[in-house]
């Protein structure tokens, strides 16, 4: 994340949202490896980087993985006509990683076919929040209270620390500039998060994590 895109807390604790979307935070990614479940990152190999540039390291067992797999939640979908009838079929069901095809059976007539299927990718797996590179467990999560904090670098949970930390929050204020206000990051956490009465909390929460 570069520079200029860290909100600035000056003493009076003051938080100035510059309007950071979450997507300018998702350069990185801190994970479980997929192959010992200790901590890896996910990096970009180039600059500015699409979905399929970036290689996963682990630290702990040096697992190096390039962009290809899915481990995360993902669900196959299926919209057609019934090629006997023409009656419309549609399925949806959990998505393997593998096969791209749905069977299908048409009640109207009886027909039985495999379909292809368009796959839509998840960020929620297994109760907790994924990358959307890989797929995989993000590192930095907690539950609190019956809510999942979470972030996809040491750089996002900073930013929601500060944001937390503040005594007063403003919005828009620095630069002032209202046309990103609603897509920024910050004006998008959840309410438990907001909630000035989970503060002291949610900051040793948050410092168990960093
Ligand atoms: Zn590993
Ligand atoms: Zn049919």
């Amino acid at each position: 994340m570069n520079k200029k895109n860290n909100p600035t807390i000056p003493d009076t604790g003051r938080f100035a949202d510059r309007g950071v979307a979450l997507g300018e935070l998702a350069t990185h990614f801190v994970v479980h490896c997929p192959k010992c479940q200790k901590k890896a990152q996910i990096n970009p190999t180039k600059e500015p980087a699409s979905k399929v540039d970036f290689r996963l390291i682990c630290s702990d067992c040096f697992h190096v993985e390039t962009v290809g797999h899915w481990y995360g939640a993902a669900t196959a979908h299926v919209s057609v006509k019934c090629r006997e009838c023409y009656r419309p079929l549609s399925r949806s069901a959990p998505w393997n990683g593998i096969w791209k095809k749905l069977a299908m059976h048409c009640t109207h007539c009886g027909d039985n076919c495999e379909y292809e299927a368009s796959i839509t990718y998840g960020h929620f797996h297994d109760s907790r929040m994924t990358d959307p590179v890989f797929g995989l467990p993000l590192w930095l999560q907690k539950d609190f209270r019956g809510e999942l904090l979470w972030a996809y670098n040491y750089e996002h949970l900073e930013m929601v620390r500060q944001y937390v930390a503040a005594k007063l929050r403003e919005r828009g204020i620095d630069p002032r500039n209202t046309i990103r206000k609603n897509s920024s990051m910050v004006n998008r956490l959840p309410m438990f998060i907001k909630k000035a009465s989970h503060r002291e909390e949610l900051l040793k929460l948050i410092a168990t994590m960093q």
